[in-house]
């Protein structure tokens, strides 16, 4: 069967097929880099890298761009409240998020892109709105008059009847119950103090949806395949990016949009204004290894909110470490007499890892049909009917879907490697690279090294 996803512009699932044969394109809504990103977040970019990685394992080529907001209403009130500019704000948080992305083993995207990067960009699509009659201006600001296009409100799936003509808003986020004219650029006011640029349009800065209809059409092309993010995206984000990139075009801008839902706790989306959130960092400190958090983001599906707990974690931890155990144990048996039964189970366990991913990335289904496999080749084992070649076949298969899963613990360095790497971190601290230095304890930590910071000097040791 081909691979199919549930698109949310159509509501259907559909099969994929991507605009150039053999290779897909697509565009993720990366973070606003203003704090350290939370799980939830994690969550999104999680499932991302489980379509990415899935797209490869079917032998697409993938050329994913993922934008850093390094620009928005929240940005410039925190950097001129500590007199610095956006960029030297934002940087210890993008350098944090890359550390965490690595914790957690996603994949990098081919592109990160930064908003403030791409200024000339944004304006040029302002004046081609502008030419083409979307825009108006109300004292600099330039706002997107969506009575102007028609197919507005179709993602999410918006009544417009109640519309109140001219009604607009300036802000970055709201909700549905304000469906409006948006900003696509601020006119300078005091409260921005040095966060603006001298542009054709006026001085001024963007709102916070052009950046992705500039960043997603530069890197992509007008027309691209998949667009995916939160689904507190969808409105009024991914909305907008419609609204701006095919009002500008006059072409249809993203073939499937894709939306994953959320982490919750106890009922309420994991945010930071809600102050229920953990970032990654305080569960690393817990003492749990960034792939057992892997597992938990990664195995409930995408369009399933996903509550988190500490249980929760531990069964994650508990899944992950058997998973290990299994291919540790696989290496090391010594191989028996076959029956045939093995290349039954093997055939059996990829065909259906592969009918479910295809069934828009069903992964409790897959990961239904690891540990079958896992179960049934530990019996065979102990049966002793696994040969040598079967038993290898076994791995290139584990291998394989460890392409897609990510979940094989890199092997534990040997002491002196340990210690190399002791000595750097040692040395990021005392060049106050505190990102550096936590990239590398949490690097250890994934591969079973507990440090410990002692007025003697820095102890480690493995984790039983
Ligand atoms: P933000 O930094 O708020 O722009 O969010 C970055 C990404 O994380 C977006 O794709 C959001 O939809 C997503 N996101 C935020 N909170 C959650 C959550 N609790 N669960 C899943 N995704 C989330
Ligand atoms: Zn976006």
């Amino acid at each position: 069967m081909a691979l199919r996803f549930k698109n949310s512009l159509t509501r259907r699932v559909e099969e994929f097929h991507p605009i150039e044969s053999g290779s897909v394109r697509m565009y993720t809504c990366g973070p606003t880099v203003y704090n350290f990103a939370h799980i939830g977040n994690f969550r999104a970019y999680m499932f991302e890298d489980l379509l990415r990685r899935y797209l490869k394992y079917k032998g697409y080529r993938v050329t994913q761009v993922m934008n850093l907001t390094d620009i928005d209403d929240k940005i410039i009130r925190e950097s001129n409240a500590r007199g610095v500019t956006t960029k030297e704000f934002t940087k210890p948080y993008v350098d944090a998020f890359f550390a965490d992305m690595d914790t957690l083993g996603i994949e990098r995207a081919e592109y990160y892109p930064a908003a403030t990067d791409h200024i000339p960009e944004m304006v040029a699509i302002v004046k081609e709105l502008e030419k083409r009659g979307h825009v108006y201006q109300v004292n600099g600001n330039y706002y997107f008059k969506i009575a102007s296009f028609p197919d507005y409100g179709k993602l999410a799936n918006l009544d417009m009847q109640g519309l109140k003509p001219g009604a607009r808003i300036a802000a970055d986020e709201y909700e549905k119950d304000s469906v409006s004219d948006f900003a696509l650029w601020k006119a300078w006011d005091e409260a921005d103090g040095i966060a603006f640029w001298e542009t054709e349009i006026g001085k001024g800065r963007p709102g916070w949806h052009l950046e992705c209809s500039a960043m997603s059409m530069k890197y992509l092309g007008k027309r691209f395949d998949i667009h995916t993010g939160g689904v507190d995206n969808m409105f009024p984000h991914h909305e907008n990016e419609i609204a701006q990139s095919e009002g500008a075009t006059g072409e249809k801008f993203v073939n499937v949009w894709l939306h994953c839902e959320h982490l919750i706790v106890e009922g309420k989306k994991m945010s930071k204004s809600l102050g229920n959130f953990y970032t990654l960092r305080d569960i690393i400190e817990r003492g749990y290894p960034g792939l057992a958090v892997r597992y938990l983001l990664i195995a409930t599906h995408y369009r399933q909110q996903l509550n988190f707990t500490f249980d929760g974690l531990d069964g994650a931890r508990a899944a992950l470490d058997r998973y290990n155990d299994f291919i540790d144990n696989v290496k090391l048996y010594p191989g028996g007499s076959s029956d045939g039964s093995a290349q039954t189970v093997i055939d059996k366990a990829k065909a259906g890892f592969e009918e479910n991913l295809d069934d828009d990335l069903n992964i409790s289904g897959a990961l239904g049909i690891v540990f079958d496999l896992i179960r049934d080749i530990n019996k065979l084992k102990a049966e002793e009917r696994l040969s040598v070649a079967e038993r290898d076949a076994v791995l290139e298969l584990m291998s394989r879907f460890d392409t897609v899963l990510g979940f094989q613990k890199k092997a534990v360095g040997l002491d002196a490697e340990i210690e190399a790497m002791i000595q750097k971190r040692q040395e990021a601290r005392k060049a106050k690279d505190f990102a550096l230095s936590d990239k590398i304890r949490n690097d250890l930590l994934t591969q079973g090294v507990v440090l410990e910071d002692t007025p003697q000097g820095v102890k480690w040791k493995r984790k039983v």
